[in-house]
């Protein structure tokens, strides 16, 4: 045997046990949730946590040698487990960053579109506490009535453990922000009321400590990932939406994973298209905030999406055509993942 053929030879067998090892993972996430789920209370246990900080070193090495080798950048796209959204498409959840006189306004504007996820705050995480805070329940009741009206599911955020069984009873899928996507005692009650959850990454969060907060959450509840841009330095940008990071996070944990480039860029104009990248790159979906009247929006008016700007994604995104919606189980703003050849025409 020559020295290529033998070569040849070797890098073979590498990938038939990265084959092995691959389904190998597999069948132990599968064991992990099947236990997981039969547990009665948070997946929390002490013996292993040890054993697992014991051999630390040992357990992430290889992880990110793969992540940052050729093997590792190449991880297989693999097929993610069931989200808190439709698999196959790429949705597009999109409303007010917060709950306000202006609603109903631009919810029609949404629907108008095709869009049929909405997003709208109605507790506020906010820097300042004399900035508006969300109007609480009173509100969450609001748009839950709204959108049964419209035909519309909601997306909304629940910033405490203290409100999270109302909040849960009114939303189809529940939010973790961004600032309390390490909050575990949050993460533990959310996991055991049974909705599905959508966990933004915090703003400061490695991969690896967001996979880490969603595993509180994985095998008990459906969760979806949301990159959300992480601290940069550049004051151009209230964030610096991390794509690569969305993929790795999607490819490693084999979860559902989307984007909200309005706060990850904090610029309005930078939204779309960032959308649009998401899609080409093969993730799952986007949220961007939208709103009737921007410069009368209570929070993040500055990189909030005019209405008309949305008909131009949602047209943009081929949603337009398919406003005829035929059941609410069916969003219409779900639209294939395309190639990024289909998302620039
Ligand atoms: C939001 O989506 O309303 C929000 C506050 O975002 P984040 O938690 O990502 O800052
Ligand atoms: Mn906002």
């Amino acid at each position: 045997m020559n020295e290529r053929s033998s070569r040849a030879e070797l890098r073979r067998t590498i990938d038939e046990i990265d084959r092995d090892l691959e389904a190998l993972v597999a069948r132990r996430d599968e064991i992990a949730a099947e236990l997981i789920r039969a547990k009665p209370s948070a997946p929390y246990d002490p013996e292993r946590e040890e054993r697992i900080a014991a051999r630390d070193r040992a357990l992430w090495l290889p992880l990110l040698r793969r992540v940052r080798t050729a093997v590792g950048a190449r991880l297989a796209p693999r097929p993610t487990k069931p989200g808190a959204f439709p698999s196959g498409e790429f949705v597009l959840v999109a409303g007010p960053c917060s709950i306000d006189e202006h609603l109903d306004e631009t919810l029609d504007a949404l629907v108008k579109v095709g869009v049929a996820w909405v997003r709208a705050g109605a507790w506020k995480p906010r820097t300042f506490p004399w900035s508006f805070q969300g109007d609480g329940i009173a509100a969450l009741r609001r748009v839950r009535d709204r959108a049964d009206q419209l035909r519309l599911k909601l997306v909304s955020e629940v910033v405490s453990e203290v409100d999270a069984p109302a909040a849960c009873e009114l939303v189809d899928v529940v939010q973790v922000g961004a600032r309390n996507a390490q909050n575990f005692a949050l993460l533990k009650r959310l996991a055991g009321l049974g909705k599905p959850v959508l966990l933004k990454r915090g703003p400061a969060c490695t991969v690896e400590e967001w996979l880490g907060a969603a595993a509180y959450l994985d095998g008990r509840v459906p969760v979806t990932l949301c990159e959300r841009g992480v601290r940069g330095f550049d004051p151009c940008f209230r964030n610096l939406l991390d794509l690569p990071g969305a993929l790795l996070a999607r490819r490693l944990g084999g979860l559902q994973t989307i984007v909200d480039p309005s706060h990850g860029t904090g610029v309005a104009g930078l939204v779309a298209p960032m959308v649009l990248a998401a899609r080409a790159a093969g993730l799952d979906g986007a949220m961007v905030e939208v709103h009737s009247s921007p410069e009368e929006s209570r929070s993040d008016g500055e990189h909030a999406l005019r209405t008309s700007e949305l008909a131009e994604l949602a047209l943009q995104l081929g949603m337009s055509e398919r406003s005829s919606r035929s059941s609410i189980d069916r969003p219409v703003s779900a639209v294939p993942r395309g190639s990024a050849d289909e998302a620039r025409a």
